[in-house]
């Protein structure tokens, strides 16, 4: 996979100490993305899925997707996030994408099987708030997969 960075314990991408990884390519193209050098696919560096879960299992963290849009590499995403919940551990996933974009697309939609917290839609400048949450600007949702429907989006909150 195109990756810019693995960061090995963060408190700012979900709740707890995370993995977080960053992956490369992006065609959102929100303005005042905090992370344009993410924009390119060809941006970061490859790494093997081994390498990615090498590093998890020694962080023993939850991990986050992040990016650049993950989704961008969608088949070896499902891929790496289905050897990640066996292990045990929640998954939160950052997209530019808005939780019904991907409901209505067949080659997205199975990323919603494996991720616990969806933090969805793009970065929006008018609506940006740095008091918020885990997430840039009040557009954004932190939804909690497990229990949300296509017509019926349930938020996560710190309880579950
Ligand atoms: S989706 Fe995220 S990485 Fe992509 S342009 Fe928007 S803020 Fe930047």
């Amino acid at each position: 996979m195109r990756v810019v960075r693995i960061i090995d314990g963060t408190t700012v991408d979900g709740p707890g100490f995370r993995t977080s990884i960053y992956f490369a390519g992006c065609t959102h193209h929100c303005t005042d993305c905090h992370n344009p050098e993410t924009w390119s696919p060809q941006s970061g560096e490859d790494m093997s899925l081994e390498y990615i879960l090498e590093r998890i299992i020694e962080n023993d963290f939850d991990v986050t997707f992040s990016g650049g849009d993950p989704l961008y590499q969608i088949g070896d995403l499902i891929a790496l996030a289905w050897r990640i919940k066996a292990m045990g551990k929640t998954i939160w996933c950052y997209t530019g994408y808005t939780y019904e974009q991907i409901c209505d697309n067949a080659e997205l939609r199975p990323i919603l099987d494996v991720v616990d917290v969806l933090v969805d839609g793009p970065f929006e400048k008018e609506n940006a708030d740095s008091g918020l949450l885990f997430r840039g600007s009040s557009n954004q949702r932190l939804i909690d997969v497990r229990h949300s429907t296509r017509n019926d989006v349930v938020l996560w909150t710190s309880e579950f």
